[in-house]
C-alpha cells in the first residue's frame, strides 16, 4: 500500500481519523418532499420481506424495497433540474467518480435557525464566515448545518396551510456559492435543498434552479453535522449508479481529523 493510503488506514484505526456518518435511516416514515396536487409525487420508501431464514428460503434473509430516487438522504445529480439537463455527464451513473469527494466547508446557522424556521443564508453571511474560518475553496462541499435533522415527525416537514417552513438559500446565494466559489455542490439537513417556500421565490427553487444550472449537485437530508468541524473534513458521497439516475439515496461520509 502505498504511504499515503497506509497513513490514512492506520488513522481511521487509530482515531487520527474519525468517520462520521452523515446519514438518516431509511425507514417507511421516511418524509417525502411535498409537492402540490397538480405535479407527481415521489414513492415513499417502502420494504418487502423476501425471506428470513423460513420456508421461502431457510438460509437467507432479503428484501425487496422501493422508494423514489429523491428519498431521505439523498444526491441530486444535475440532470435533476431541467436547467441542468443538458450537461455532459450529468446523470448519477455517468458523473466522473472523482467528483463524488471533496473537503467539507461547513456553515453553521443553527442558532439562527432557532429562532426562525424560514431562516436563508446569504452570500453576505457566508463572506462574515470565510473571515472567521476560511475562503471556500473550489471543488468542495458546503454543508448548512441547521440541526434540522434533529427534529422528529411533522416537525420535520414542518408544513402549514401556505406551505413547508423549512430553512434554505437565498437566491443571491446560489450564484456566488456555484459561481464566484465554484463548489462541488451544497448539503443541507432539510428534506431538500431549496427552503420550503422557495417555490414562491425569484427564480423558483433557486437552489435547484441555479446549482444544477451550474452543474453542480445537491445532498439533501443529511444530520449529525453538528459534529463536523466548519473546515477541514472530507465527504464522499457516490449516489447509486442507477442509469440515468436524477439523483439517489446514499450514505455521505466525513473524514474528520480526531482529537
Ligand atoms: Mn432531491
Amino acid at each position: 500500500m502505498s504511504n499515503i493510503l497506509g497513513e490514512l488506514m492506520g488513522a481511521i484505526a487509530s482515531g487520527g481519523v474519525r468517520i462520521v456518518d452523515l446519514t438518516q435511516t431509511l425507514d417507511t416514515d421516511t418524509p417525502i418532499i411535498p409537492l402540490p396536487e397538480e405535479w407527481a409525487g415521489t414513492k415513499p420508501f417502502t420494504l418487502e420481506e423476501i425471506s428470513r431464514y423460513d420456508d421461502r428460503g431457510p438460509a437467507w434473509y432479503w428484501n425487496n424495497f422501493a422508494c423514489g430516487e429523491h428519498t431521505g438522504t439523498h444526491f441530486d445529480a444535475p440532470v435533476h433540474w431541467v436547467t441542468g439537463k443538458d450537461y455532459e455527464n450529468n446523470t448519477t451513473d455517468t458523473i466522473e467518480p472523482e467528483r463524488f469527494i471533496g473537503p467539507a466547508f461547513v456553515i453553521d446557522v443553527a442558532g439562527k435557525v432557532a429562532e426562525d424556521s424560514d431562516f436563508l443564508l446569504t452570500p453576505e453571511y457566508v463572506q462574515e464566515w470565510e473571515k472567521e474560518h476560511a475562503r471556500i475553496e473550489a471543488d468542495s462541499w458546503v454543508l448548512v448545518r441547521t440541526d434540522w435533522g434533529l427534529r422528529k415527525g411533522d416537525d420535520y416537514l414542518n408544513l402549514s396551510e401556505d406551505g413547508a417552513h423549512s430553512p434554505g438559500f437565498h437566491p443571491d446565494c446560489v450564484p456566488f456559492l456555484a459561481q464566484e466559489r465554484d463548489i462541488k455542490g451544497v448539503g443541507v439537513e432539510t428534506v431538500g435543498t431549496d427552503a420550503g417556500q422557495a417555490f414562491g421565490f425569484e427564480p423558483a427553487f433557486p437552489c435547484h434552479t441555479l446549482m444544477h444550472g451550474a452543474n453542480k449537485f445537491g445532498l439533501a437530508s443529511l444530520t449529525n453535522l453538528d459534529k463536523l468541524p466548519p473546515t477541514g473534513s472530507v465527504v464522499i458521497a457516490a449516489p447509486l449508479k442507477i442509469i440515468g439516475g436524477s439523483g439517489s439515496p446514499l450514505r455521505v461520509l466525513a473524514l474528520v481529523p480526531g482529537a
